[in-house]
């Protein structure tokens, strides 16, 4: 119910009434206006929550876990760490239900300063404490696999629990890594995060903070992406340089994700997409996930709801409705918008873009059809690829850095010679041949 009530005779003292009889009606409908204008705001809440009563939001890229690690060296069971009574983190359950979040990609994020050291087992870390997470709270949470279980999650009203490995720096360079991932439950990876891998160039190289090493991806990082698909695994490009966006995009069987990324047309920062790339988005069926973070909206300190919505309007307009989703990047960062403080909040963006006219059927695209229908297309990639055997060829062993590393299965048997680093096999080739022509 909205209402103003109605017998306002008159709201102005009479002798402005008279003074001003010409412009009366203008008062009047100013007037109606600003009366009118909460019960419209009202209205479309009203609206955003009906419809996310069916159609619950499925969020890109939410950061708690590392959070948990953080504060609680994943510790769930100690008191503060409770999710119900957790208070100064952006998310916890009653926040979650208040936001409607019926699905979420829990980033299993470790740093880029774990590469070439502990990042294999620090993201195992990651996984378990999702897993841990959902055994906690399974009244609230169901850690699920497939398109088919986000379905049921929500049919039974669970937040249905996903994880994403953000940065290729997680599986080591390894094959056997990323696949075991997989097999734990992990259903995107993002190919860097603000880093290079031996196989892959980061957004950095844009900004010319790193130097670009692939101009995209190297071969064996074309392998990766040829093997994710293979799996079933979503491919990630948010945090990749713009060859790499582009060099997968051309590449890659199924649609891709930016799970948390906005638009550089309306924030120039190097993170966000392009508008020639939110064109092959387009081509691909693929989907941007759009970023609240303020240095991303705005690329300034401050933000607001407003502004948010003003990336989600322009990559609905640039790639189409079908194009656009939600990854708020919570708890994995510093400054949000006012209006979008936690993730209690996704119903007032809602609304707001039914106020924009969004019709109800591209909101409930952006809030979860999209990614379904992302996610479902990569799985029938997988099906249409389960004849193809696994990728075994390892990443050449002088692609790879770092000096604690062991050498099993390429220094050893007949394979001496080839798998010795380049810079040194020419050399001692020559050396052969010249000593038995000699
Ligand atoms: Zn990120």
């Amino acid at each position: 119910m909205c209402s103003h009530g109605g017998g306002r005779s008159s709201l102005f003292p009479s002798s402005i009434q008279q003074e001003k009889m010409p412009d009366r009606s203008v008062w009047v409908l100013a007037l109606a206006l600003v009366l009118a204008l909460p019960c419209v705001g009202q209205q479309y809440r009203e609206e955003a929550e009906r419809i996310m009563t069916t159609t619950p939001v499925i969020d890109g890229h939410n950061d708690l876990p590392w959070q948990l690690l953080k504060r609680f060296n994943n510790q769930l069971r100690v008191p503060a760490a409770n999710l119900t009574l957790l208070n100064d983190t952006h998310t916890n359950i009653p926040k979650l239900r208040r936001g409607h979040v019926g699905g979420q990609f829990w980033s299993v994020y470790v740093p880029c300063e774990t590469q070439n050291r502990d990042a294999v087992k620090r993201t195992l870390e990651q996984i378990d404490v999702v897993q841990r997470m959902c055994d906690l709270y399974p009244e609230t949470f169901e850690c699920v696999t497939d398109s088919a279980g986000i379905q049921n999650a929500f049919q039974s009203g669970k937040v249905a629990s996903l994880m994403g490995v953000e940065g290729g720096h997680s599986i080591d360079s390894s094959l056997g890594v990323l696949r075991t991932f997989y097999r734990l439950g992990v259903r995107y990876m993002t190919l860097t995060h603000s880093c290079n891998t031996p196989w892959a160039d980061n957004w950095l190289v844009d900004t010319e903070e790193e130097k670009p090493v692939h101009h995209g991806l190297s071969a064996f990082g074309k392998t990766v992406v040829e093997e994710m698909n293979r799996l079933g695994m979503i491919v990630d490009l948010a945090h990749v340089s713009v060859d790499t966006m582009k060099v997968v995009l051309n590449i890659s069987k199924a649609p891709i994700i930016f799970s948390h990324s906005s638009a550089y047309a309306l924030c120039a920062h190097r993170r966000n997409v392009p508008d020639d790339v939110l064109q092959l988005v387009a081509s691909t069926g693929s989907l941007v996930m759009v970023n609240f973070y303020n240095d991303y909206v705005t690329c300034k300190n401050t933000a607001t709801l407003a502004d948010v919505a003003n990336h989600m309007d322009y990559v609905k307009k640039v790639a189409g409705a079908q194009s656009v989703g939600f990854g708020g990047d919570y708890d994995g960062v510093t400054r949000l918008p006012t209006g979008l403080e936690d993730v209690s909040t996704y119903p007032a963006l809602v609304a707001e873009l039914l106020a924009r006219n969004w019709t109800e059927q591209e909101v409930k695209l952006a809030l979860a059809e999209n990614l379904l229908r992302v996610f479902s297309k990569v799985e029938e990639v997988k099906g249409t690829l389960q004849g193809t055997p696994a990728h075994e060829t390892p990443i050449a062993f002088e692609e790879l850095d770092g000096t604690c590393r062991t050498s099993y299965g390429y220094s050893s048997g007949s394979g001496t010679a080839r798998l010795l680093p380049a810079a040194l096999a020419l050399p001692l080739a020559l050396a052969l041949r010249l000593s038995l022509l000699s």
